[in-house]
């Protein structure tokens, strides 16, 4: 039995709209001009440190015919990424539906999974990020045939969003925010390839119904950090109106009247409560700025 990996591009299936259209479509006709003008192709940091050099990724045989499953049309593609030498690091083939839905082939080397690389660079090229700079990439999921695909990489979804809950308690609380704006965005996509293959997966929406709810929890706890985040800049100004003052009554204590309790063998000012006070206002709020802004959420 063939192996196949499958995974999913959320631009191509061009029902991505949110709101104003902030998506760009990417007309799967238009493959080559997005593939020539597009430079991340041609040198990319992260392949190069993948690859451990420089490299060139060159794409061949392309044409367009109908999928044999589904009827969608598909683009077929093959990948080469090569290092400065001409030689080939990576050979594989992509083929693209309109829908989003591409299966992955690598045939050289083999046993290596490295149609995860196929995908990141067919992704980054016709799938510019709306949401978030960056995401967990969706990995491809191998699969029989296109429809056990669809309902894997929702169930992939899940598995991510999951990831990213686990993710966002170990981080500091600035990163956690962040973590959560990308988390949402790709709930969007998530619901969005529900949408896109709604008869394939009319089984999964017991699925749906959990994204929805991850976004709710998601919305909850963006809430509570971004509330706790803006408590910093207050907290900073208080511990320094503290530390202030406190720097000015010492200063002129010599002025004061001098009260004294005696005590036995020590003489009590009235006054050095009123530094006690102000040193732990201080040292309190500071405290707890540098806690929010420094820790982890949990
Ligand atoms: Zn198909
Ligand atoms: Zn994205």
């Amino acid at each position: 039995m063939d192996k196949n990996f499958y995974s999913w591009i959320p631009i191509l299936s061009r029902k991505l709209v949110i709101g104003e259209k902030l998506f760009c479509d990417a007309d799967i006709n238009n493959f080559e001009k997005l593939f020539i003008s597009n430079k991340m192709l041609l040198s990319d940091r992260r392949f190069d440190r993948l690859f451990n050099r420089k490299h060139k990724v060159s794409y061949g045989r392309i044409n367009f015919r109908e999928c044999e499953e589904c009827g969608e049309k598909i683009l077929h593609l093959s990948l080469n990424v090569l290092n400065w030498k001409g030689e080939i690091l990576v050979d594989g083939d992509a083929w693209i539906h309109e829908s989003g839905l591409t299966k992955y082939k690598v045939s050289y080397p083999e046993n290596d999974c490295l149609e995860r690389v196929l995908h990141i660079l067919v992704r980054d090229a016709l799938h510019s990020h709306v949401h978030h700079s960056s995401d967990l990439p969706l990995p491809p999921i191998e699969a029989k045939n296109g429809d056990e695909a669809k309902k894997s990489i929702l169930f992939e979804y899940l598995r991510k969003f999951v990831e990213y809950k686990r993710m966002i308690g170990k981080v500091r609380l600035k990163d956690a925010i962040e973590d959560i704006a990308r988390a949402r965005g790709e709930i969007v996509y998530a619901n969005s390839f529900y949408d896109t293959f709604r008869e394939r997966l009319a089984d999964c929406s017991d699925l749906v119904s959990s994204f929805k709810s991850f976004d709710k929890s998601f919305m909850i706890l963006e809430k509570r950090l971004s509330d706790r985040l803006h408590l910093v800049p207050p907290y900073i100004l208080v511990s320094l109106s503290a530390l202030i003052l406190f720097l000015s009554l010492f200063r002129e204590s010599e002025r004061f009247p001098q009260w004294i309790i005696p005590l036995k063998t020590i003489s009590l000012y009235w006054y050095w409560p009123v530094y006690a006070f102000l040193l732990t206002i201080f040292l309190y709020f500071i405290t707890e700025a540098v806690i929010i802004w420094f820790f982890r959420v949990r």
